[in-house]
Formats: structure tokens, C-alpha cells, sequence
């Protein structure tokens, strides 16, 4: 079997060129929205997306795009990634999931690559917008299990896991931090509870300052040392009991933390179908 060759490095960017992507992957999908909201937030006639998992979109400018949150009313989160300086709308995440984002085509350096695969919301186009013939419609919002490769949809799946146990991984070591807190909290208390307030007046020798150095020292190398393990443990404990995620995956609407980017398309497949993450 031959090999298949490797995806060529597709790069895109702002108008002003200070904030640069670049596509670690080819596309899950391409499509062109005719909805008027698009019209509206593109300033154009049609919007065009270019789709692709939200982790292989690397940021490669001198600076990164802005990342603008924003929270529905129905919980779920959208992240806008928009050029700090020439405010151009790069991508977004969240329509769908944060998992996946929507980049706006014509921020790519060769949207000529990114033919849409089909056009949405065929019912608002407006009549002077030709397409050419044969070119694949739909009324409305897409489904994406309906439209999207078989490849894209496995990818979307991996993509979905691969957040959860990010998430997961994130919940161990900050649920492993808050444990040492507690300890050091316990730690801080007992030497003071200890410590005779009658002794305040005798200033401490060097000696005394020194083994008393020296105790704290240790006792913060061997918390160090049982946090460490404790992380391994974790760790461990994560590598075994990720698989049975998926199940939670449809119950999952939740939103991520707003740390990563965006999609572009206010739309269609209810949240539940694909879960944030
Ligand atoms: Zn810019
Ligand atoms: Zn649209």
C-alpha cells in the first residue's frame, strides 16, 4: 500500500497580516450559508467556511487572534477568533461544537482550494448570485451527518474524545492542586497552633532559624514527592477509564472553558447532537 501523502501546509491570515494560521489538516467540510445572518456578519452577500477540527488550527503570526466569548442564552459558548488589530473575522467555534471551527474562507490564502461541498440556506440567496451548475443546495441549515464525508465524521468523533479527555485530564491535576492546597493549608496551621505565643519576644538564634528552615524545606519536598505520585495515579487511572466517555457524549451540551478558538454560522444542529467539549 502506498503511502498517502502528507496534507500540504494551507496558511491563512488578516487583512493586516499580523495574525496568521496555518491548517495542520485538510478539511472536514467546505460550505457556502446564504442565510441573512451570515450576509450580516460577513458584509457580504454569501458566507463561505472552510471546517476543520479546532485543534489543528495553529496560530503563526506575530500575534494571536482575539478570542471573543460568547455565552447563549441556552448555555451553550461561542469563541470568535478576529484580528486584534485590523478586527478581521477569522474563524469561530461552537456553532456545532467548540471542538469544530468554521474559518472564513476568504481569510485562507488559496480559497481557491476550498470549493464549498454545498450551499445552505438555498431559500435567501439572492437571485443575482449565479451557481454554477450541478452545485449541491439544501433549504435551511445542513445536517452534518447527513452531508459530511464518513472520514469527517470519524474525525469528529476522535476530535470529541480527544477534548473529553483533555477535560478530564484537566479535572485530575486541578482536583490533585486543590488537594495540596488543603494539605499545605493543614501544614501552615499546626506549627503555628504549636508555637507558644510567649515565644514571640525571644528572637529566634540562627541556629533555630536554620532547622527550622531546614524542617519546612523537607516537608514541602515530600508533599512535592506525594503530589507527584499522586498525578502518576491519576494519570494512570485516566489512561484506563477513558474509553466509556462516548457514552456521555449526547448528554453534553456544556461549554468549554474559553480558552480555544471558534465557528461561524449561527444554525442548525441542535447543540445535544454534537457535544461541546
Ligand atoms: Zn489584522
Ligand atoms: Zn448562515
Amino acid at each position: 500500500m502506498s503511502k498517502s501523502k502528507p496534507f500540504p501546509a494551507i496558511h491563512g491570515g488578516c487583512f493586516c497580516a499580523s495574525t496568521r494560521y496555518r491548517l495542520e489538516t485538510a478539511p472536514l467540510f467546505c460550505y457556502a450559508c446564504h442565510c441573512q445572518d451570515c450576509n450580516k456578519h460577513t458584509g457580504s452577500v454569501f458566507a463561505c467556511f472552510t471546517t476543520i477540527e479546532t485543534e489543528f488550527i495553529t496560530s503563526i503570526g506575530k500575534a494571536p487572534p482575539k478570542i471573543t466569548t460568547l455565552v447563549r442564552p441556552n448555555g451553550t459558548t461561542r469563541h470568535l477568533a478576529t484580528c486584534g488589530t485590523c478586527s478581521t473575522r477569522l474563524w469561530a467555534s461552537g456553532d456545532r461544537s467548540t471542538v469544530i471551527a468554521d474559518i472564513n474562507t476568504g481569510t485562507l490564502d488559496l480559497p481557491e482550494l476550498m470549493e464549498p461541498d454545498l450551499h445552505e440556506y438555498i431559500e435567501s440567496k439572492i437571485s443575482w448570485v449565479l451557481l454554477p451548475e450541478g452545485t449541491k443546495t439544501c433549504k435551511g441549515p445542513f445536517d452534518y451527518r447527513d452531508w459530511w464525508p464518513k472520514n469527517s465524521l470519524r474525525r469528529l468523533d476522535a476530535a470529541i474524545q480527544r477534548a473529553q479527555e483533555r477535560k478530564k485530564l484537566q479535572a485530575k491535576v486541578a482536583q490533585a492542586e486543590s488537594l495540596e492546597v488543603e494539605e499545605e493549608k493543614e501544614a501552615d496551621k499546626t506549627p503555628t497552633a504549636q508555637t507558644p505565643d510567649e515565644k514571640d519576644d525571644v528572637a529566634e538564634d540562627d541556629e533555630e532559624f536554620e532547622r527550622r528552615y531546614l524542617e519546612t524545606e523537607k516537608a514541602l519536598q515530600e508533599r512535592l514527592e506525594q503530589l507527584s505520585l499522586r498525578l502518576e495515579v491519576h494519570e494512570k487511572a485516566q489512561e484506563d477509564d477513558l474509553r466509556p466517555v462516548v457514552v456521555q457524549a449526547a448528554k453534553e451540551p456544556a461549554q468549554e472553558p474559553a480558552s480555544k478558538a471558534p465557528t461561524a454560522d449561527p444554525k442548525q444542529v441542535p447543540a445535544a447532537t454534537v457535544p461541546e467539549s
